[in-house]
């Protein structure tokens, strides 16, 4: 089992001008001003990406196709140079396609908005097969909240799967094994791990082979609608069929219940994963064959910003160790 990594937004102090370092450490802008400014610089430097993980032994990339990103304007000589560049050093990509804005209507009853979000994707995934990646994921679409049930789950549900059996075998064609993801509850549907889960089962009955990448992250937010979530939340993954994350890749990152802080930081120790979670966790994991935990944590505080570095470096050490112990057990 492979630690990998999306970087989010945590190499962006590389590319901030001594003005912006100066305005920051003042608090005269804030990380998510940065994020606004640098996020597609950030993205498309894969090259500075694969340098960090080599720096700190990380094997894996999840490229993030969250919007806005730089990569259907990518030359094919430009994913040619970044193909190359990974695997001459040993690490494997996955992309992360769109999931807001026009992505998310993979799941409209608007059967034009539904279409045009299809294949906005399916560019994504062509992208996605220059670049050598090995999977892709992509959340299930998002609904307003006055839309999410009765009748309406029913057509999102009929319509999600029908965008699945166009992008699925598009995906699977390419040598590309394809993820679906846990919302998480602010996008109406699919936060529930067994609705995701009937749509897998239904699209591999259809002889495909989608893998489950679960953001248990995404499933505590819950709690935000007031569903009560567990102090040993690792045992969702009991609930998971083993051909659903056999070979696959998952996302791992925490989740604070009080402030309702998501994709912080693991080492922190102050979300719903403790250490002995994540011990627990990782140990589910390498039981049911996962192959790839990435790691997907994000930065919100300006002085976590400018210390990236260092956060990376920590929690990657943190996790190394914590794998260390799940594997001797
Ligand atoms: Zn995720």
């Amino acid at each position: 089992m492979k630690i990998g990594r999306d970087f989010t937004n945590l190499l962006n102090w590389v590319y901030l001008t001594d003005e912006e370092r100066d305005f920051l450490s003042k608090g005269k802008i804030l990380v998510s001003d940065i994020d606004a400014r640098i996020q597609i610089q950030a993205k498309k430097d894969v090259f500075n990406q694969i340098e960090f993980a080599k720096k700190f032994g990380i094997k894996h990339i999840e490229l993030d196709g969250g919007i806005p990103n730089p990569f259907l304007e990518m030359s094919s000589h430009q994913c040619e140079d970044i193909k190359k560049f990974a695997e001459d050093n040993n690490i494997t990509l996955s992309f992360h396609v769109p999931y807001t804005f026009v992505a998310s209507a993979v799941v409209s009853f608007q059967e034009e908005d539904r279409k045009l979000a299809v294949d906005l994707i399916k560019k994504y995934i062509d992208v996605s097969k220059k670049l050598g990646c090995i999977n892709v994921n992509m959340h299930p679409g998002a609904v307003p909240f006055y839309q999410t049930t009765g009748k309406y789950y029913e057509i999102a549900i009929r319509n999600i799967t029908t965008s699945l059996l166009e992008l699925v075998p598009y995906t699977e064609e390419k040598g590309i094994l394809f993820h679906i993801e846990n919302n998480t509850t602010s996008d109406g549907i699919l936060y529930e791990i067994d609705d995701c889960l009937k749509i897998i089962k239904a699209i591999n009955s259809e002889g495909h082979n989608v893998k489950f990448c679960i953001d248990i992250c995404h499933w505590l937010t819950r709690e935000e609608i007031g569903i009560e979530v567990s102090t040993s939340p690792e045992n969702i993954i009991d609930q998971i069929p083993e051909e659903f994350l056999s070979g696959a890749q998952v996302h791992l990152s925490n989740y604070v219940s009080v402030t309702k802080e998501f994709h912080l930081p693991l080492h922190y120790q102050n979300g719903l994963l403790k250490r002995d979670n994540l011990i627990r966790l990782l140990k589910k994991f390498k039981e049911k064959k996962v192959a790839i935990v990435i790691l997907e944590t994000a930065v919100r505080e300006i002085n976590e910003l400018l210390n990236a570095e260092k956060i990376i470096f920590e929690e990657q050490s943190y996790l190394n160790n914590i794998l260390k112990e799940a594997e001797k057990e």
